[in-house]
């Protein structure tokens, strides 16, 4: 461990050099004065998220806001973390809005102005059903028709996603004779003509791509099944329905609060 003296001699006396960072000292505009906060940029041009300050004296909430970044204007009404990173996506899908100007160039805009109420009523919605704001994806998939191994006439209750998936596990079975499977090189894979049916995945912006339920039972895979069935078994995992076909997993429907 670094002993106290050295460590004090270490800590850094300059500035980070700008481009190491996106975090930078604004001025918020709050009613009856001017408070410097930090502010993170971020993908819209003009547009900075800041730490949300209220009461008397000032002080932070644990929510954020997105601000304009020319006046320290409030854009948006405060969230959490989650929404705000939404509300940056929902702004960078609408074509042809310029934040990255003076506040009267702004307020004169009337694209800019209808942006403003329609975010903020998605938003103030969002926040209410503790939803994401925009997703990245609808939640239910279809599975197409899955991959089993047959030898002898026999087919295997296993199945795979692909042949070479289906090919690799025949061709371990073959060299580890304790497995379930004993194969010879003669076993075939073979493919079913009917999909499986349905999976369920996490529709969140934040969420990894392949977050889908998982089939605890078997192998943690995807469940695969008639939607019905899923959609009992995510309830009951703590999954949301967000409607729209759109579910959010049980640690992305945290992030909304
Ligand atoms: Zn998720």
């Amino acid at each position: 461990m670094t002993p106290p003296q050295e460590r004090t001699d270490a800590r850094p006396t300059t500035p980070l050099p700008s481009q190491d960072t996106s975090v930078r000292v604004l001025e918020l505009a709050i009613s009856g004065g001017l408070l410097p906060v930090l502010a993170q940029d971020t993908a819209i041009p003009g547009v900075v998220l800041t730490p949300h300050v209220t009461g008397k004296p000032l002080r932070f909430t644990g929510d954020w806001v997105l601000t304009h970044a020319a006046s320290g204007m409030q854009l948006t009404l405060p969230g959490c973390h989650a929404h705000m990173i939404e509300a940056i996506e929902w702004l960078a899908r609408r074509a042809g809005l310029d934040w990255n100007r003076p506040l009267e160039a702004v307020r004169a805009d009337d694209a800019l102005k209808i942006a403003h109420g329609e975010l903020n009523l998605a938003l103030w919605r969002a926040r209410e059903e503790r939803e994401p704001l925009v997703t990245a994806r609808g939640s239910w998939v279809v599975w197409p028709p899955r991959w089993r191994i047959r030898y002898r006439g026999r087919v295997s209750a296993a199945t795979y996603d692909s042949w070479d998936d289906a090919a690799r596990r025949a061709a371990y079975a073959l060299t580890e004779p304790d497995e379930a499977l004993h194969l010879h090189p003669d076993a075939e894979i073979v493919r079913d003509t009917r999909p499986p049916g349905w999976g369920l995945r996490c529709a969140s912006i934040h969420c990894h791509d392949s977050h889908f339920l998982a089939d605890w039972a078997d192998g943690c895979g995807p469940v695969m099944g008639p939607r019905a069935q899923l959609a009992a078994d995510a309830a009951e995992e703590g999954w949301r329905d967000c409607g729209a076909g759109t579910w959010t997993c049980p640690e992305c429907s945290r992030r909304y609060h």
